[in-house]
């Protein structure tokens, strides 16, 4: 009687997959979403821009698109299951890279986005993934003082450069020798060089290493 009264709870109180919608148990993603995401190459597929080192979880198409998608409008609990996959990734790497003791921050938004949307993504996802990383979290030593276009409605590097030139600012001294900024997309890499760059400026000996979940097809 315990057992059929378990399973009629566990009815009544499945998930609905956060991306498609299909029911999936107690988890937060179906087996079909998950599986059909095209994870990159972690030995060989790592950006090496001027500023900053960039290692990224998956390709950015398909359902991972839609799921990020959706974590910006609205479906806020995406970004823990974004932060347990960073996790999975970010343990996977070797340990030259990670043993080092990194502040974790995000790409910060503008407050005008904040507000529309109610959350920032890239917070939510950092700040979990810090948790769970066991490392220092902070989202106030970079502030985005100048509200950009959508990086995505932008069609060459040039125009995005121009686009980001300029919108970050130091706010908080940077006592750390080590930053991890984390971001969801990484497109041209515009946007966390010029964080990185923003940084040197001001602190010339801190290492900064990127982290985003997904990278665009511009890296294939
Ligand atoms: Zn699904």
């Amino acid at each position: 009687m315990l057992k059929i009264f378990a399973k009629f709870l566990d009815l009544i109180f499945e998930n609905s997959c956060l991306i498609c919608n299909e029911s999936c148990g107690q988890d937060f993603i179906c087996k079909n979403c998950e599986n059909s995401f095209t994870l990159r190459d972690k030995n060989n597929d790592i950006k090496h821009f001027k500023e900053i080192t960039v290692y990224s979880w998956g390709m950015y198409d398909g359902r991972l698109r839609e799921g990020i998608i959706a974590l910006k409008s609205g479906k806020k609990r995406l970004a823990d299951f974004f932060a347990k996959e960073l996790i999975d990734f970010w343990n996977s790497l070797s340990k030259e890279i990670r043993n080092k003791n990194y502040i974790i921050h995000p790409i910060p938004s503008h407050k005008k986005r904040i507000k529309e949307r109610g959350y920032c993504q890239t917070t939510l996802i950092s700040k979990r993934f810090a948790q769970m990383a066991g490392l220092s979290f902070s989202d106030d030593l970079i502030l985005r003082k100048k509200q950009t276009k959508f990086m995505n409605g932008l069609n060459n590097l040039s125009e995005r450069k121009e686009n980001i030139k300029g919108a970050f600012k130091i706010i908080n001294p940077i006592n750390t020798k080590n930053i991890l900024i984390i971001d969801d997309i990484l497109t041209s890499g515009s946007t966390l060089c010029e964080v990185a760059k923003t940084i040197h400026q001001y602190n010339l000996d801190v290492n900064i290493l990127g982290l985003t979940v997904a990278a665009g097809d511009k890296y294939n």
